[in-house]
């Protein structure tokens, strides 16, 4: 990961401070403040690249500042991680709800901080570009949620979209199921791993009138890839 500046609100003072020293110990820049009012005051003047929140905050909770945050059209897309503690299971759902990207149970360790920043910032990267991806006629569009091949439009549903957006994103690269709930459904998705082969066959279906359906290859005993050369 490089070098992120990170948002850090959090009413608890050691907690805080654990989490400076923690982040800028792995290299990233800290701004910490105790409560979603300083933390709009910062953001009305600088965007950080991620947002480590706090669900019990006095004022405004957690779970509301990340709605006003999912709002706003310049703040929305900074990835959101929530700070739970371990009983607070309906915060969990509550958050991810809001539009919390994800959510850390305190106590933490490093390790597991770091790994679901990276992969956060791994799924707002692919979400969030803007960029029209195509393959051999058939083209994506993320702004405009549109797939098309040779210009007529395919329907998708959301799932089948999303999966194909990352598999154009990652294309010629085998994902395990694992992976893919990991990265297209989220760490925290309460699906089992035979829901991505329902979706994959879902979306072979919509490509399978254009000629298309083999771009989605079963690698066996491994997973999926989408490639354009003969699996
Ligand atoms: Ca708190």
């Amino acid at each position: 990961m490089s070098e992120l500046h990170v948002l850090v609100v959090e009413d608890e003072a050691a907690v805080r401070e654990l989490l400076s020293a923690t982040l800028e110990g792995a290299g990233h820049r800290v701004t910490a403040v105790p409560d979603a009012h300083k933390a709009k005051a910062l953001l009305s003047r600088d965007l950080p690249d991620m947002l480590l929140l706090d669900w019990m905050l006095p004022g405004m909770s957690g779970i509301e500042f990340a709605k006003w945050l999912k709002r706003d059209e310049r703040l929305a897309a900074v990835p959101i991680i929530m700070l739970t503690a371990r009983d607070e299971e309906n915060a969990k759902v509550a958050g991810l709800e809001s539009g919390v990207d994800d959510y850390v149970t305190k106590p933490f360790s490093t390790r597991e901080l770091l790994a679901r920043m990276r992969a956060v910032l791994r799924r707002a990267g692919a979400d969030d570009s803007k960029v029209i991806r195509t393959r051999g006629g058939l083209a994506l569009d993320p702004v405009q949620h549109r797939v098309s091949v040779d210009n007529a439009p395919l329907s998708l549903g959301p799932t089948e979209f999303k999966l194909l957006h990352f598999f154009m994103v990652h294309p010629d690269r085998v994902y395990s199921r694992a992976q893919l709930l990991d990265m297209v459904w989220g760490a925290h998705a309460y699906v089992e791993e035979r829901t991505v082969d329902v979706h994959i066959r879902r979306l072979r279906k919509v490509l399978e009138p254009a000629g298309m359906e083999s771009l989605i290859q079963t690698v066996r005993g491994v997973g999926y890839r989408f490639s354009e050369q003969a699996g």
